[in-house]
């Protein structure tokens, strides 16, 4: 939490990050949801920006000392104002595609604030990378990596690359969809054929090998993974080096946790910051950290109204305007998001929180205790602010929901609510039948 500070009257204490219930309400920062509510309507998500800058800073403050840069992984939450809050304080971004690539360029970074991951990139892709000019492309295998200098050579340009390893460690996490530097997986380069791949990059014209990364998973909530997996990481990087390379980043990725029930511990960030510095000293490398979630998770929070209160079945259900096509978590992670009354409300029930779409899978909650709503009145789905709209969808047509940036006591629209007009605009063009 940050600074108190007093509101308008001057007389009760509200902080100016993250949320909090003041006379009955919940508010962002300092402003009352049902004012948003009231004037963007629901479904909303709504981010604190000073949540996110004191998150930014506490991890940056960790690393203070050793040469480092944070990449803020922008699939947790992609919306221009977030990424521009967070190009305001520094950091860089790590993306997967060339529409995150496009998005961080039109939010203000330039290419050298980029660092581009992911598994399947396409020559297309490839491709604007290198006319942005990135700092590094992660590369996850041998076939990427030709793919890579022949683009690059057609561009007269070398590629920056690093190599993402797999260090095959066990990660604990919450969800085996979220695990991804453990053996078996997808990810990265199998630590046993890193030699392999970097004497090969040695006989690339087009590409310079500068760094070795990993990311091990996300919701990691402290050191220990980390442990394992960065002596492996540190061999990887000598041997690139003692074959030649000019390696001059070590990425150690993501994933560090936030707590989403009441009872779980927020991420120890200086016992992960103790060994990741530790490592990072050893080899006198910048240090380049892509944490996504833990920037931007707790700023958030998907704001939705009571439709109707329901008994079937010998079950409550609390039926919300807000469904898996905004937030997908619960569906497809079984993942937990505590949710609130925005208004005080006495008495409380036990019961299932659904949203409106057909699929019995659209749920938020199942056997919560809450407070005694009713038809109209705000719920808040709390720590929506990562992997929330960015993986909203128009399933069952439904017209992706607003995006409201909160700061200190003022509110903007951040992403206007799309419209049905929306939903069929880039089929409305008549078909244009072509000979087979
Ligand atoms: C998803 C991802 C991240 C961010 O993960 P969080 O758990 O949100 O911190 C970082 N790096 C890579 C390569 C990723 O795919």
């Amino acid at each position: 939490m940050g600074p108190v500070l007093l509101s308008a009257e001057g007389k009760v204490p509200v902080t100016s990050a993250g949320y909090e219930t003041v006379d009955g309400v919940l508010h962002a920062d300092r402003v009352p949801l049902p004012a948003i509510a009231a004037a963007v309507g629901t479904p909303s998500y709504v981010y604190s920006a000073n949540t996110i800058r004191e998150r930014f800073r506490r991890l940056d403050e960790a690393f203070a000392g050793i040469p480092h840069h944070i990449h803020f992984a922008v699939k947790a939450n992609s919306n221009l104002h977030v990424l521009r809050v967070l190009r305001s304080l520094g950091a860089g971004v790590d993306i997967v595609s060339g529409g995150e690539l496009y998005r961080a360029l039109e939010a203000g970074f330039s290419g050298g604030d980029v660092v581009f991951s992911g598994v399947g990139k396409t020559v297309e892709e490839i491709a604007q990378a290198l006319d942005a000019g990135v700092q590094l492309i992660n590369v996850e295998s041998e076939a990427e990596v030709v793919v890579i200098d022949m683009v690059a050579g057609q561009k007269g340009v070398k590629a920056p690359i690093a190599i993402r390893v797999n260090p095959e460690v066990t990660v604990e996490t919450p969800h085996e969809y979220i695990k991804t530097g453990e053996k078996g997986q997808k990810f990265g380069i199998p630590r046993d054929d890193v030699s392999r791949l970097v004497d090969c990059i040695l006989d690339l014209p087009n590409v310079e090998l500068r760094g070795l990364g990993m990311h091990l998973g996300s919701q990691i909530g402290n050191a220990d993974p980390l442990r394992d997996a960065l002596p492996r990481l540190l061999s990887a990087i000598a041997y690139a080096r003692q074959a030649g390379h000019p390696i001059a980043f070590m990425d150690v990725g993501g994933g560090l946790s936030v707590p989403y029930e009441a009872h779980e511990m927020p991420a120890d960030i200086d016992d992960y910051a103790r060994v990741v510095r530790a490592a990072a000293q050893e080899t006198g490398l910048t240090l380049l950290l892509e944490p996504g979630r833990y920037l931007v998770a707790e700023s958030g929070v998907l704001l939705t109204s009571v439709l109707y209160r329901k008994h079937a079945a010998g079950k409550d259900f609390v039926v919300t305007d807000a469904g898996m096509s905004d937030l997908i978590r619960p569906a497809l992670y079984h993942a937990y998001h505590g949710i609130e009354a925005v208004t005080a409300t006495s008495g409380t029930i036990t019961a299932d929180v659904v949203g409106p779409i057909c699929e019995s899978g659209d749920f938020f909650a199942k056997a919560r205790t809450l407070p005694d709503v009713k038809a109209g009145d705000l719920l808040a789905v709390r720590t929506a602010g990562a992997y929330g709209f960015t993986m909203a969808s128009n399933y069952n047509s439904r017209p992706r929901p607003a995006e409201v940036l909160v700061d200190g006591d003022q509110f903007a629209i951040a992403g206007a609510r799309e419209q049905l007009d929306d939903l069929v605009r880039l089929e409305r063009a008549p078909l244009q039948w072509r000979p087979a």
